[in-house]
């Protein structure tokens, strides 16, 4: 919408040689900032910085106090403080089957040692004799000697300590910047005093100013500054914490932009055109469809079916998730979605991640809608013959794998395309599906077991409605869960599998790891292949055991899977690959060992392996007895709730919204200032304020709105472009 050529005219790669401006700006490329030059000009655009903007945008990732910098006499058991340490040695220690890693440092009087009982990669490297540091930590005392347990580190050679003139200055706030290779703090400091003093004064309010002030926050020029260069008096804490009334003006100005673009994304979705379903007829075929269920729906069932017609009866493209548990039922309520669809003639297609998901899909459709199955293994004549049935336009569901995406599939009137596991599909994939609906745009619906939590809901999926199946199906017991530490229990587990067994139902057992491993941190790691042979030896003799992998070919896994679907197998021996598409209703017992090692909606979907019928199911998660706090808490969840998404929001909250977009989409997250958890207040305020502007001003036409429009179509127009608004 945006006219994103704007991003041509403002690309600021100068060339080696290119004459400086008479008056810097914010798009003044930095090199000509005074003592940068081409060469380094060259370093920072390495790292994205370009242009005086770009730098003016590079915010310490923390503040430090140096007045609280302690020696190592001064310390007080118990009282956290941060000391100035030069390494002296390290050393790994062998503990009970661990290791310990210690480093003994000075602070050129005293000595202090620093100790891991976790220990993460690189240590040996980072902690070389002479390397200095930063500790911070509650010193304890033991055997006489000052300590820390796993005292937070800063590297001199990680951080860039950026403080007048160099020298370290007691009593003052400093700002630390991550590190840019072949910059010393000196010249950073330097050029970004240039910059905030000349140029920051140029940065302009964009979001209108009566929101600003109705929110009360400061100029945006006031709150750049201040974060780069604290005053003397500023409060330290709120610095660190990211509360200070400087971090507020830049967080919301990153929502406010932000939820804009995604709300005007969604907008612009709402005024392309699709073919709409029409609407007397859908609510005619409805009961009709629903009959064709052994069940009468949910509430979320019908809900979510209801708001589904509602969209593809708009001439608008529908762009809905469907979420919910694993076992919630969204099979049925995308069966009716396509039978809405073929109801009137038209086309549907259903995609799935792995072939056993789609196969289970076809088995169940098959029952109710005409449908065929395509996946790799299709022959050639199978294929011609859906080729041929799809082209005279046969209103038909069409189920497969990735393999729906060969050039050969074609439809006559494809008017919905759902996806299911849609996050494990790529942007490229999901597009090329959609495609083939052309001269068309399909309804589209996706698919997903891990719900998103809120708060990203509101951010990154801002362009899909959301339709929830919150409540399972009736009849299902909660699965109990516990969390088991040390060998007596892990015994007691294996004895649950053993009279489970003997009542004739079947059970999971869990390993993280196909193949035993020397590598760091995975020494100690119980793997699938050796533990099936030890329990069948060992453990369970009498029992007839399954092993199941990702190293296995696609005919042994499958093999493997039948027999357990049989009961000829009773109790399976796997890794993750266990986690989609197993349905096996008389398997009652999960037992997931080194479930530390998991994250937990990982853990929550291997669990809905079990539950899948009316018997009462157990899922058990063994865990070293010390396995730190973060794992200690995300087990605690487990336990406590089988709600998908309660696990969704505590997940967020302990891994970052990383995990749910993958790494690549959480990078696109244009916040460098703002957090999606920490500000959750801010961002609905932003939401609220970008939703007002969009009802009442969509193309930022008024003059309040000029410096808004303004920026969308400068220095913001690649992120415009981007979002697709
Ligand atoms: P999901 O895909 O959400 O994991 P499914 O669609 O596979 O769940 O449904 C899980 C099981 O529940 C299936 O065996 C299905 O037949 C059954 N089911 C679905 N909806 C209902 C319902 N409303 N009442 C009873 N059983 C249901
Ligand atoms: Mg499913």
């Amino acid at each position: 919408m945006f006219n994103t050529s704007f991003q041509k005219s403002n690309s600021n790669k100068a060339a080696p040689g290119a004459k400086k401006p008479r008056r810097l700006t914010l798009d003044s490329p930095v090199q000509f900032l005074k003592g940068v030059g081409p060469g380094l000009g060259a370093v920072f655009a390495r790292r994205d910085l370009h242009t005086v903007r770009d730098l003016l945008y590079f915010f310490p990732r923390h503040y430090e106090d140096r007045s609280r910098i302690k020696r190592v006499a001064d310390l007080h058991e118990d009282e956290l403080a941060s000391v100035a340490l030069t390494v002296v040695s390290a050393s790994r220690i062998p503990m009970r089957g661990r290791q310990m890693f210690a480093v003994r440092a000075t602070d050129g009087v005293q000595n202090l040692n620093l100790k891991w009982f976790h220990v993460p990669r690189g240590m040996d490297a980072r902690f070389k004799p002479g390397v200095q540091f930063i500790a911070t930590g509650k010193p304890k005392t033991f055997r006489g000697q000052m300590e820390i347990v796993h005292p937070e580190i800063h590297m001199n050679s990680s951080a860039t300590v950026a403080t007048e003139g160099g020298s370290v200055h007691v009593g003052r706030i400093v700002p630390i910047y991550v590190e840019i290779e072949g910059i010393s703090s000196r010249i950073l400091r330097r050029v970004l005093h240039q910059a905030v003093t000349e140029v920051a004064p140029q940065l302009t309010d964009d979001p209108p100013g009566h929101l600003l002030q109705s929110h009360h926050l400061i100029p945006l020029r006031e709150a750049v500054a201040t974060l780069h260069f604290p005053p003397e008096n500023a409060n330290i804490d709120a610095l660190v914490d990211g509360t200070s009334a400087a971090h507020q003006r830049l967080i919301y100005d990153e929502f406010f932009k932000f939820e804009y673009l995604v709300l005007r994304q969604r907008l612009n979705l709402s005024r392309e055109s699709a073919t709409a379903l029409n609407r007397a007829a859908a609510d005619a075929a409805l009961p009709g469809l629903k009959a064709k269920f052994p069940f009468p729906l949910t509430g979320d069932q019908a809900r979510a079916v209801a708001e589904i017609l509602e969209d593809m009866t708009k001439p608008h493209p529908m762009s809905r998730l469907l979420q919910g548990d694993v076992g919630s039922g969204k099979t049925a309520v995308s069966l009716i979605a396509a039978g809405l669809a073929l109801d009137q003639g038209a086309q549907a297609v259903l995609m799935a991640p792995t072939e056993i998901l789609a196969e289970q899909h076809f088995r169940n459709a098959q029952k109710v809608l005409p449908t065929v199955f395509v996946s790799g293994k299709t022959p050639a004549p199978a294929r011609a013959e859906v080729a041929r049935r799809l082209e005279s336009g046969e209103p038909l569901l069409v189920i497969g794998t990735h393999a729906l995406l060969e050039p050969w599939l074609k439809f006559k009137t494809l008017a919905l395309v759902m996806i299911d596991e849609q996050h494990r599909f790529g942007v490229d994939q999901r597009r090329t599906l959609t495609e083939k609906a052309r001269p068309f745009t399909p309804h589209t619906l996706a698919l997903s077991a891990t719900p998103i939590p809120r708060t990203l809901a509101l951010t990154a999926y801002g362009d899909l409605a959301i339709s929830s199946l919150r409540e399972l199906p009736p009849g299902r017991s909660p699965i109990l869960t516990e969390v088991l530490r040390g060998a007596s229990e892990r015994k007691a587990a294996f004895e649950t599998i053993r009279s489970e067994i003997q009542a004739g139902r079947q059970a999971y057992i869990i390993f993280p790891l196909i193949e035993t491993s020397e590598s760091e941190g995975f020494e100690h790691l119980r793997a699938a292949t050796v533990e099936f042979e030890r329990l069948q030896k060992e453990v369970f003799p009498t029992f007839r055991l399954g092993l199941l992998h990702g190293g296995m070919a696609p005919a042994e896994k499958q093999a493997v899977m039948d027999a357990f679907k049989s009961g000829a197998v009773q109790v399976l021996v796997s890794t993750t690959v266990v986690e989609v598409g197993v349905d096996v209703p008389n398997a009652t017992v999960m037992v997931i060992d080194h479930a530390e090692r998991f994250g937990l909606s990982q853990l929550h979907q291997l669990r809905g392996r079990v539950g899948r019928g009316a018997l009462q199911s157990r899922c058990y998660l063994l865990a070293p007895s010390r396995s730190g706090e973060v794992t200690e808490t995300r087990l605690d969840v487990l336990e406590e709730t089988t709600d998908g998404f309660k696990i969704a929001e505590a997940d967020l909250k302990l891994r970052g919204p990383g995990e749910f977009l993958g790494t690549r989409q959480a990078g696109a997250l244009p916040f460098k200032i703002a957090d999606l958890l920490r500000d959750s207040d801010w961002l609905a305020k932003a939401r609220h304020d970008a939703i007002v502007i969009l009802k009442a001003d969509p193309d930022l036409i008024a003059p309040e709105h000029a410096a808004l429009n303004r920026y969308f179509q400068t220095s913001g127009a690649k992120q415009a472009g981007r979002m697709g608004a």
